[in-house]
C-alpha cells in the first residue's frame, strides 16, 4: 500500500508543547547499555525541535516488563538512558519523571519550560495496574485511554520510534489517533526512505541473510524472503532446527523442537533451491567463551558439541554464494559475537559484504544485534544502510502492517486543527517524495 505521512518540518512545533516518542530500547547488559546508536539516531529530532523552541515530552519503552518486579527491579527504568542524554545535551535542560496517572503527568510537564526536555519513565511500567500490581497490559494491549491521556499532555504528536513502527501499541500507535497534529520524525523518515528505496524494488540478485538466535521470531520473514529473494541464507543459531529438520546431527546445539515441522515445511516449499544452509560449525563441549574446533555439520564429530559460530567451509561457501549480488538484506548474527571465540563467521561476512557495497551492491543491515555487531566491529560506514531496527526492518521486508504509521496523518490531507486548541497550523500541500509504507 502506498501512502504519505507527514514529515516534522511541514508542521508548525514552534514554541508547542511535543509528545515525541522515541525508541530508546537500548540493548543492555549487567546494567550497561551495550550500543547507544537509538539515542544518538534519536538526537537530530530532538536537535530540531529545541531550535524550534518546543517543549519536549519523551516517550519511549524499555525492555519488556511482565510483573510488579520488573518495575521493582529498576531494571528497566529509562533513568539509564536519561544519564546518556544528559551527556549528549549538556546545555539543555533535561528533567525526568517516573508520574504515572493525569494529575501528576500534567503537573511534571507544567514544571518545565519551552526549549526543555521531560523524559517519561518506561512506557511499559503502564502494563502493570499501579495498585494491584496485576499486569493489565494498558501499553502493549493496547488501552485506548491510556493513549488518550499521553495525548492530553502535548499539541503535537512526533513519532521517530521506526524500531517500534511495527507494534500495536498505546504510545507509539494509537497516540495519533488522539493527536492531529502529528508527524513523523527525521530519523522514522530516513528509515523509511532507505528501507523503501532498497528493498521495494530491489536489484537482482537479491540476497536475504538470517541468522541470530530464533527461528520463532523469523518464520514469516523466511517465507516472504522465499518470494521475493534470489537466495535465502539461514545461518547462526536457525541453523540446527533445519539441519535437525533433514536429519542431520547437530550435537548439543541449539534446536527449536517445537518448529522442527515448521522448518520442514519451510524447506518443502523452497522448490527453487534458493536456501543456502551452513556446511560446518565452530562447537565447543559447553557454551562458554573458549576456543572451539570447526566440525562438519551431520558428522560424527559433531556430537556432544554446541554450535557457536559457522566454520571455514561456510565461510568460504558464503563468499562464493555472495558473488555478484546487488541487494542484500542481512539480520542476526552468525555465532554468539558475545563471546570473542564466536566473531569470527560475523565479521568474515561484513568482510564480504563491505566488499560487495565497494562493487556497487546495496547492503542493508536489518538491525538488533547484528547492526550492534556491525557497529562494534568497525564497520559502521562500510554498508549501504544500517536500520535502528530489527524487527521493523523484517516486517517491512515482510510487508506487513508498520501498526505505527497507521493514525499518523496523510500528508496534506488533514487541516491541522487540533481538538480544543485555538492554533490551526498551516495545512501542507507540498509535494515530496512519498514515503512508501506498508
Ligand atoms: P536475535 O535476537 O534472534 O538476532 O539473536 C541474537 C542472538 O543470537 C545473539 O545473542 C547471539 O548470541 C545468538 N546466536 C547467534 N548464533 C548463535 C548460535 N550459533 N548459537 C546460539 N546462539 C546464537
Amino acid at each position: 500500500m502506498d501512502f504519505k505521512k507527514t514529515t516534522l518540518k511541514e508542521i508548525d512545533v514552534r514554541n508547542k508543547t511535543v509528545l515525541l516518542r522515541l525508541d530508546l530500547n537500548v540493548p543492555l547488559y549487567e546494567g550497561k547499555i551495550l550500543d547507544d546508536t537509538r539515542i544518538k539516531e534519536s538526537l537530530p529530532t530532538i536537535e530540531y525541535l529545541l531550535k524550534e523552541n518546543a517543549k519536549i515530552i519523551i516517550l519511549s519503552h524499555l525492555g519488556r516488563i511482565n510483573s510488579y518486579d520488573d518495575i521493582k527491579s529498576d531494571k528497566y527504568s529509562l533513568k539509564i538512558v536519561y544519564e546518556v542524554l544528559k551527556t549528549l545535551l549538556p546545555n539543555v535542560n533535561i528533567s525526568f519523571s517516573n508520574a504515572n496517572n493525569e494529575v501528576d503527568l500534567k503537573k511534571a510537564v507544567k514544571k518545565i519550560n519551552n526549549g526543555e526536555i521531560l523524559l517519561l519513565e518506561n512506557t511499559r511500567y503502564f502494563n502493570i495496574d499501579f495498585k494491584t500490581h496485576k499486569l493489565v497490559n494498558r501499553e502493549t494491549k493496547p488501552d485506548y485511554k491510556l493513549a488518550k491521556m499521553f495525548a492530553s499532555l502535548a499539541d503535537v504528536y512526533i513519532n521517530d520510534a521506526f524500531a517500534t513502527v511495527h507494534r500495536n501499541h498505546a504510545s507509539n500507535a494509537l497516540i495519533a489517533k488522539f493527536l492531529p497534529i502529528n508527524a513523523i520524525g527525521f530519523l522514522m523518515e530516513k528509515e523509511l526512505k532507505n528501507l523503501s528505496h532498497i528493498l521495494d524494488k530491489p536489484k537482482h540478485p537479491f540476497v536475504c541473510i538470517f541468522g541470530g538466535g530464533k527461528v520463532r521470531d523469523k518464520i514469516d520473514v523466511i517465507y516472504k524472503a522465499l518470494e521475493k529473494a534470489d537466495k535465502v541464507f539461514i545461518t547462526g543459531g536457525l541453523t540446527y532446527t533445519f539441519a535437525k529438520a533433514m536429519g542431520l546431527n547437530v550435537g548439543n546445539s541449539k534446536v527449536e523442537n517445537d518448529l522442527l515441522s515448521v522448518a520442514k515445511d519451510i524447506l518443502k516449499k523452497d522448490k527453487k533451491h534458493k536456501i543456502v544452509l551452513a556446511e560446518d560449525f565452530i562447537g565447543c563441549d559447553e557454551i562458554a567463551d573458549k576456543k572451539g574446533i570447526a566440525v562438519d555439520i551431520g558428522s560424527d564429530e559433531a556430537t556432544g558439541l554446541y554450535g557457536l559460530d559457522i566454520g571455514p567451509k561456510t565461510e568460504a561457501k558464503y563468499k562464493k554464494e555472495l558473488e555478484g549480488a546487488k541487494t542484500i538484506f542481512y539480520n542476526g548474527p552468525l555465532g554468539v559475537t558475545e563471546f570473542s571465540n564466536y566473531q569470527q563467521g560475523t565479521k568474515a561476512l561484513f568482510e564480504i559484504l563491505a566488499d560487495l557495497v565497494n562493487k556497487g551492491a546495496e547492503v542493508i543491515i536489518g538491525g538488533g544485534d547484528s547492526a550492534s555487531a556491525a557497529i562494534n566491529f568497525g564497520y559502521k560506514d562500510k554498508f549501504t544502510f544500517i536500520s535502528t531496527g530489527g524487527g521493523a526492518s523484517m516486517r517491512y521486508l515482510e510487508e506487513t502492517t508498520l501498526h505505527g504509521l497507521t493514525y499518523m496523518d496523510k500528508k496534506g490531507l488533514t487541516p491541522h486543527i487540533s481538538a480544543g486548541r485555538s492554533q490551526v497550523s498551516k495545512t501542507v500541500l507540498m509535494c515530496g517524495d512519498p514515503l512508501r509504507a506498508k
